[in-house]
């Protein structure tokens, strides 16, 4: 698709800066904490037309392009989107991204594009990422949503793990005509998506039409299998497969290590939103029970995981809801717009709180938790006040349920299980972030299992980036 020049556009730029802007409207708080249902009331057409017609056009490289891990070009769609030209707007966000519905969704807009938006210093920014997620999912609704294929090259990829990364790199991979297989050790494919994102932010339809659209396009998936336990990347080049893509994420929760933590009643952060948000049926069996989470729900952590936990007590029916972080609000990690509504929906914070202890009662369930105060010492090596105890500050928390919301590590198993892969000594796999080339010819790797926990943006990304280095080598080989 051609590119438009913000000359050729002839535009009114302060009469466009001067628009008021419109927001997504929620559903009622009062109505929206009692199911896990999509929160978001979804643009009407003129409304995303009007909302598209505040951009300015910035001139090149335009602020919210350049911002935007994946280089959308977020200012033609904006001009097509106010014309009314959905389909060619959806179409653009697709030429870039291997999940616009769901970016769209997910992204930490106010850190990326809509953090750049050049309205910021004035006035709210266009809701950049509402629009791209509304006019990908319009298309779906209207005309549905068809992959290309490229010409059989006679070539199949073996992709370990389905989360954004694997499904970036399998999209851009069927588009150049190879064959592609998922191994995921789950009961069904996702990811984070599926796993991890509560329905509230982002229904799960929207992730399983994504993936219906690469299954139709031939990629085959093949469940519940552990690569590195039930099999190894070197049997699966004994299979017969060209190359591999490993994106199996980062995903073991970080304990907390202190007294208690394994008493019934307190839950790593995943188990927790995976009983809570997924249906059983794509639970393992042991994970199909809900959690009973009492009244009073503590959340610990600062992420977006934490606001997540928080959200997601609330819909199980607890009355207290709280999230005790060790530094402050300005050192927390997670995204500001899921905190202020986890805020609006009726969860509270503790902040220079660290749990030291966790107490059970008679019947050796979680009853209390023992916490001491902090206080904002020296900065780490990443610049934040290290949290420091206030000696004798001990307290009592009341609590039924303990999540814990602490970051995640990387699964060591397919480093341990595959000779020549080099891994950090965290367990994070060692790949050029250009190509994913690992230190084992044809073999790719991308995503939180190379960064750390990062987006679902910069996985898909990682995951594009590494399709066209393994196009390059299957042609070459
Ligand atoms: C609760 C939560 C909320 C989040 N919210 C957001 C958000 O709002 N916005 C955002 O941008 N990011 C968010 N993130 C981060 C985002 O989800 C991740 O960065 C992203 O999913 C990473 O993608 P990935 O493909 O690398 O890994 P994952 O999504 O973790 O997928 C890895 C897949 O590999 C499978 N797997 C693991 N080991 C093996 C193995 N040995 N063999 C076979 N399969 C294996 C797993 O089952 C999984 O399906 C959130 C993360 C969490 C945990």
């Amino acid at each position: 698709m051609e590119k438009i020049s913000s000359d050729e556009l002839a535009i009114d730029r302060k009469g466009r800066a001067r628009l008021p802007s419109l927001d997504v409207a929620h559903r009622a708080v009062a109505q929206r904490v009692c199911d896990f249902n999509d929160i978001c009331i979804p643009l009407t057409p003129e409304e995303a037309q009007f909302e598209a017609s505040r951009c300015v056009h910035c001139p090149d490289p335009a602020p919210c392009v350049e911002a935007c891990p994946a280089h959308n070009d977020i200012p033609t769609a904006m001009w097509l989107i106010e014309q009314g030209e959905f389909l060619e707007a959806a179409q653009l966000y697709r030429q870039t991204s291997s999940m616009p519905e769901i970016c769209g969704r997910v992204c930490p807009q106010e850190q990326l594009c809509q953090g750049s938006c050049s309205h910021i210093k004035t006035h709210a920014s266009v809701i950049t990422g509402d629009l791209e997620a509304w006019v990908t999912c319009y298309e779906r609704r209207t005309v549905g949503v068809k992959l290309p294929v490229g010409e059989s090259s006679g070539k199949k990829v073996a992709i370990v793990g389905s989360g954004p990364a694997g499904l970036g790199c399998a999209e851009q991979l069927l588009q150049q005509g190879h064959a592609v297989t998922f191994f995921e050790s789950r009961p069904a494919p996702g990811g984070m998506l599926t796993y991890g994102i509560p329905p509230f932010k982002m229904p799960k339809e929207i992730v399983f039409c994504r993936i219906g659209d690469l299954e139709d396009a031939g990629a085959q998936f093949v469940f519940s299998t552990t690569i590195g336990k039930d099999k190894t990347i070197d049997d699966l080049f004994a299979e017969g497969f060209d190359a591999v893509f490993i994106g199996v994420g980062s995903e073991i929760d970080a304990p907390m290590e202190v007294p208690g933590e394994d008493l019934p009643g307190v839950y790593k952060a995943t188990q927790f939103l995976a009983r809570c948000n997924v249906a059983a049926e794509l639970l393992p069996e042991d994970m199909r029970q809900r959690p009973d989470v009492g009244k009073r729900v503590v959340v610990i952590g600062g992420g977006d995981t934490a606001s997540d936990c928080l959200r997601t007590a609330l819909r199980m029916g607890a009355e207290d809801v709280s999230c005790l972080y060790r530094r402050t609000i300005k050192e927390m990690p997670g995204g500001v717009k899921d905190r202020e509504l986890a805020l609006e929906e009726g969860a509270h914070y503790q902040f220079l709180t660290q749990p030291v202890r966790f107490i059970a009662n008679a019947s050796g369930h979680l009853a209390q938790i023992e916490c001491i105060r902090m206080a904002l010492g020296e900065p780490d090596a990443k610049g934040r006040r290290r949290p420091v105890p206030v000696e004798g500050s001990n307290f009592i928390v009341e609590a039924d349920t303990a999540v814990l919301a602490l970051g995640y590590w990387p699964d060591p198993v397919i480093g341990e299980t595959t000779p020549g892969l080099e891994t950090h000594k965290y367990g994070l796999i060692l790949a050029d972030h250009q190509t994913g080339a690992t230190s084992r010819l044809g073999v790719y790797a991308g995503g939180d299992d190379v960064t750390g926990p990062d987006l679902v943006v910069t996985a898909m990304m990682f995951g594009r980036r590494a399709a066209a280095a393994i196009d390059d080598y299957l042609k070459a080989k």
